[in-house]
């Protein structure tokens, strides 16, 4: 018995690591067993992050270690090596992109210690802190492959993904019945699957990579059987294969404590983005973050906040769930008793003054609440989240984690 991790094959025609998986555990001889695969997305700002910064693992029984081993071997020289300095495509990331530098990593007896998958998800890793394997393959993506093997599965969701046959890989157009797909996402455990603003599916990835579909379940049976269900439609088109993995998307595994702070300044930026600045650094709602943006570009000085999001820098924090804990009220001069017509200010200490009848007070203040425009925790909408981002409609997974 032994797990075997795998990263960073990402290539421009091969682009995708669940990919590459697939086709190495259909190489396998067949006297080993496989168990689920998972899929695990990393630290969302890894400096060498390929797409999507996912990496997979599966844990395989075999009587005959060592020709497993020789097996893989050959398998890593002739399959995965020639993917290493191909650049993945994407124009919807405009980030400086790392050429692939696959890595496989082989642990025969024992998962790596858990710390290191915390490690991995929540902050930038080097590749002289990754735990020993018994044995390994390559160099960067050793990170991503161990780390997907020292997961423990603690918090889990699945998803059922498809590949589509080799002479389609590049084509933009995927075919997925719409009527199956709207079905599956009818299933109470799906997620994720469908916007329901748009009508649009969200389970297929966009440009060239081979993967048909992504379908998320929040349990094991139901990715199975939706992933059947889309499989078997006939308006869907054929695949080489496909398998669930279990996952640990939907987890906030990313998210550490929330903080809490006091809005020290509000600035509104081009498009919308939004900086808070608190005495715990600045909170950056970006314009694409829906409901998080809106609730940030109302906040005043004075109010209270909290919330959750990832740091890629010191005093930086990149807003994932928000939510006003008390807000500054309104302070207006006193309303005159006759006239209905509200006080000014006569100066510093000198009272106020109706301006129609002239009726004076003291110098006060009325205070009128403001009224946010989400009275709890805000996400995103569901096309703008991360993968890691646990939904909100869940139930308190803001106060659990
Ligand atoms: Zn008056």
């Amino acid at each position: 018995m032994g797990w075997l991790g795998l990263d960073d094959t990402d290539s421009l025609k091969e682009g995708c690591t669940t990919y590459s998986l697939h086709l190495l555990l259909e190489s396998l001889p067949a006297s080993v067993t496989v168990s689920s695969p998972r899929l695990v997305r990393l630290w969302p700002f890894a400096q060498h992050r390929t797409r999507g910064n996912a990496a997979v693992a599966v844990e395989i029984l075999t009587k005959d270690e060592d020709a497993l081993l020789k097996h893989l071997d050959a398998y890593w020289n002739e399959h995965i090596l020639p993917c290493k300095g191909a650049l993945s495509s994407s124009k919807h990331d405009a980030r400086t992109q790392y050429p692939a530098d696959p890595g496989m990593v082989w642990f025969s007896s024992r998962q790596p210690n858990e710390t290191f998958y915390t490690q991995a998800v929540q902050t930038e890793v080097q590749l002289q802190d990754v735990p020993e394997a018994d044995r390994s393959w390559g160099r960067q993506g050793r990170i991503g492959a161990t780390a997907a093997i020292a997961w423990r599965q603690n918090r889990i969701t699945w998803e059922a993904i498809a590949w589509r046959q080799p002479h389609r890989h590049g084509q933009n157009v995927r075919q997925v019945c719409d009527k199956a797909l709207a079905f599956v996402d009818s299933m109470s455990s799906t997620f994720l699957s469908r916007d329901p603003r748009k009508g649009t599916g969200l389970i297929a990835p966009r440009g060239p990579c081979p993967v048909l579909f992504g379908l998320r379940a929040r349990d094991e049976d139901t990715a199975h059987e939706a992933g059947k269900h889309l499989l078997a439609a006939e308006k869907t088109e054929a695949v080489i294969g496909w398998r669930v993995f279990a996952t640990n998307q939907a987890t906030d595994d990313h998210l550490t404590q929330s903080l809490q702070a006091t809005v020290a300044n509000v600035d509104i930026l081009s498009r919308g983005n939004c900086v808070v600045t608190t005495e715990s650094g600045k909170w950056l709602a970006f314009a694409e973050s829906g409901s998080v943006k809106i609730l940030a570009q109302w906040l005043q000085p004075g109010d209270e906040i909290e919330g959750y999001g990832l740091s890629p820098e010191f005093g930086i924090l990149h807003l994932e769930k928000l939510r006003l804990v008390s807000a500054q009220p309104i302070q207006h001069r006193p309303m005159c008793e006759k006239c209905s017509v509200r006080m000014k200010s006569m100066g510093k200490g000198q009272g106020c003054r109706c301006p129609k009848c002239r009726q004076r007070t003291d110098d006060a203040w009325v205070s009128t609440p403001r009224v946010p425009p989400f009275p709890s925790w805000v996400q995103p909408q569901m096309d703008a989240r991360r993968h890691l981002a646990r939904p909100l409609e869940w139930g308190d997974a803001a106060d659990s984690f």
